[in-house]
């Protein structure tokens, strides 16, 4: 399936595709950075400079977003008309039973599936118009994602997992090096590239998937359960570092978590979802920033 994916680089929506899986841990690496090669096309020159947007500005907004799956005769609102309006630099976790949506609409909002219905405006562009290739692009230029299970390639070293975007995006050898390097000393491996996966714990390898995700300076990270598969200590650790990374480069940060302590503990803003639909979405006076 992944190399089906390779050949239709630009028509990747792997929940769609895997119609049988509906945990998000049964999409495999590949499906996430494949989906955003856009081959024959040099990425934008790297704005050194730009920062993520200034406060006041809209990061992602969702005007009656709905996304129905049909199976058989019955159909599930996964996401059952959503609005929401998400500002630059939020940091905003999406709480909820299992079930209740929270992945499909983050999936949503990262161009990795498209609505039934609705709107979902982020960089100036409504997602849902957007042809499959502007789609890829978006998903390469504009966001970065994290996962619960890390998804790194096994037989990669930390330096090698870090750099497959940027290769994908035809960035060149000097500019991927200085960039990576940046990354993971972000994440605080730099002197763990050499190592593969396997030789790191839960939480260094999260890290090296959030180092990953920040490689083509995404204006918005989406993080779903990326606490997860990892011990409380670990988990919380992974949180502090995903704060650190919203203030010092001024990111959005929106993520699935059914955590909610450490939700209380680090995000802005509380959205939380019930049978698809927003039931309650509020600023978080309690958080530690
Ligand atoms: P959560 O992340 O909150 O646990 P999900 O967004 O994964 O919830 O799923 C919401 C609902 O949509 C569930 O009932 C789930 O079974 C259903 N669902 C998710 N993906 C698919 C799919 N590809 N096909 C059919 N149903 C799906
Ligand atoms: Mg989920």
């Amino acid at each position: 399936m992944p190399c089906a994916l390779f050949a239709e680089n630009t028509r990747v929506y792997p929940r769609a595709h895997f119609q049988d899986q509906t945990a998000e841990s049964k999409l495999r690496p590949t499906h996430l950075l494949l989906g955003n090669v856009v081959f024959s096309e040099r990425a934008s020159k790297p704005d050194m400079t730009s920062t993520p947007g200034s406060l006041d500005s809209t990061a992602i907004q969702l005007d009656r977003v709905s996304r129905h799956y049909t199976l058989g005769a019955s159909s599930i609102r996964a996401v059952d008309d959503v609005s929401l309006s998400i500002r630059s630099r939020e940091f905003v976790a999406l709480l909820g039973s299992s079930g209740s949506g929270k992945s499909t609409l983050l999936n949503l909002m990262a161009g990795l599936d498209r609505p039934t219905s609705g709107a979902i405006r982020a960089d100036g562009r409504n997602l849902a118009e957007l042809s499959s290739l502007e789609l890829a692009r978006y998903r390469r230029n504009t966001v970065g994602m994290v996962f619960q299970s890390f998804n790194l390639l096994p037989r990669m070293t930390l330096q090698e997992n870090v750099e497959l975007p940027l290769r994908l995006a035809e960035i060149d050898r000097a500019e991927r090096a200085t960039r990576v390097a940046e990354a993971l000393q972000r994440v605080r491996l730099d002197k763990r590239t050499a190592h593969r996966p396997s030789e790191l714990s839960g939480g260094e390898q999260q890290r090296t998937a959030i180092a990953r995700a920040l490689v083509n300076r995404p204006k918005i990270l989406f993080a779903d359960e990326p606490t997860g598969n990892l011990d409380s200590a670990t988990g919380e650790s992974i949180l502090n570092l995903l704060a650190e990374i919203q203030s010092s480069l001024g990111m959005t940060i929106i993520m699935v978590t059914h955590e909610r302590p450490l939700a209380e503990k680090f995000a802005s803003r509380l959205a939380i979802m019930g049978d698809g639909k927003l039931l309650s979405d509020g600023m978080n006076n309690g958080a530690k920033q």
